[in-house]
């Protein structure tokens, strides 16, 4: 019989009742050290006293009055957005998925406005850019597509990183480039910056639009407060969500005045984005995330645990073949099976997550303790020793 849940994911048994800081209690009582922050969702941590007290606050004014109306708290992380990034102009969703939906509708409508429509995405094999029919159609693998046709047409994915691919295939008919400077689901992989430069040269030569996919890689992820600044390039038009909202649901795209001019009263809209429990709760999120106090941290943590890692590929060569990723965005590429990895982290109560490409994801707060950071070598290490034993 089926499960009350439609059974679409392939679920692990555990089920926490808690969470403070890196750590999450199961219901029988079991601490678990998280190295996955629900997708590097929680960014600073589960329970976060600052986020608590924001949300607490909010709650008891005002949740919801819908964008019949303006709404201050919108406006207030707009503007934060606005000052602390390339963009003139946010729209505020709930998930990642709705930003690759108006992300499209802008890049389409920009051109449309232009009086020269211009329907082809290019984007990368290995992006994923949400659920939505859309967003499977945008990233185009068997896995996610399968069943749904007919997919909605206008998306071509080329080989991941070939620059000689994207030059092959960009013309004055692409409508946007869209990448993930660095892939999450795919297995942390990143895009060098020199490519990065290249594919804004190349879609400034012709006219097209690029989208940055920053979901997953944005929001300090990596040091920086979005991983595009690495390569010191902007996009037309960026996607975030997961860490913006620290938990909560919430998710903005970013753009350019020139890449927004389509998207005028009318076009496009959200009962529940830009709600103000979910603004204020961001803007508390992007105020602590943008200090560059704190940045500099995650880059030193970063480096911290990546030594780490890179030791125990060293001593375990049989396990793990190569660390991956920035800053606290970090992978690593398995030589044994990946869910193998995870599955027996499981039983050093120690939380990853598997991605593509035979890697496992460690995604931990941004605001980890060193001495947690420690904790995890050390439980990454026992996973290994037993893997090596089996
Ligand atoms: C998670 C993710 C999405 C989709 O976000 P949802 O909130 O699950 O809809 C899109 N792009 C990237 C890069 C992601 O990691």
């Amino acid at each position: 019989m089926i499960s009350a849940v439609l059974p679409t994911y392939n679920r692990a048994p555990m089920a926490f009742v808690q969470g403070e800081g890196s750590w999450l209690t199961a219901e029988d009582g079991t601490r678990y050290l998280d190295l996955g922050s629900g997708i590097a969702v929680n960014a600073l941590g589960h329970a976060n006293p600052a986020l608590v007290q924001t949300l607490t606050e909010q709650a008891q004014k005002l949740w919801h009055v819908s964008n019949v109306y303006r709404i201050p708290e919108q406006e207030a992380l707009a503007q934060l957005l606005v000052d602390t990034t390339f963009a003139d102009t946010v729209f505020f969703t709930n998930s990642g998925t709705e930003t690759a939906e108006l992300a499209i509708k802008m890049a389409r409508k920009y051109h449309y406005d232009k009086g020269q429509p211009r329907e082809e995405f290019l984007a990368f094999e290995g992006a994923f850019h949400g659920r939505s029919t859309g967003a499977i159609a945008l990233a185009g693998s068997e896995k996610m597509t399968k069943g749904y046709g007919p997919l909605m047409p206008g998306f071509r994915q080329l080989p991941f990183g070939d620059l000689e691919a994207l030059k092959a295939a960009i013309s004055d008919k692409t409508c946007a480039v869209i990448v993930e400077p660095i892939q999450g689901e795919g297995g942390i992989r990143a895009l060098s910056d020199a490519f990065l430069r290249e594919m804004r040269a190349l879609c400034d030569a012709h006219g097209a639009l690029l989208i940055f996919d920053e979901v997953q890689c944005g929001m300090g992820r990596t040091g920086r407060l979005f991983a595009h600044e690495w390569a010191g390039v902007a996009p037309d038009i960026m996607m975030v969500a997961k860490g913006i909202g620290g938990g909560f649901p919430l998710g903005a795209v970013l753009a350019s005045e020139q890449a927004a001019s389509g998207m005028v009263a009318g076009t496009h809209g959200s009962t529940y984005g830009g709600n103000p429990l979910g603004c204020a709760v961001g803007a508390k999120v992007v105020q602590i995330i943008s200090d560059p106090a704190f940045l500099a941290e995650v880059s030193r943590k970063g480096a911290l645990l990546r030594q780490g890692l890179e030791g125990l590929v060293a001593s375990h060569p049989a396990v793990f073949a190569e660390v991956r990723g920035q800053g606290l965005m970090l992978g690593l590429k398995c030589v044994v099976t990946n869910t193998d990895v995870v599955k027996e982290g499981y039983g050093q109560h120690l939380l990853t997550v598997a991605a593509a490409d035979n890697a496992i994801r460690i995604l931990p707060a941004l605001n980890i303790p060193d001495e947690d950071i420690a904790e995890a070598l050390k439980r990454l290490d026992a996973v290994a020793a037993a893997l090596e034993a089996a």
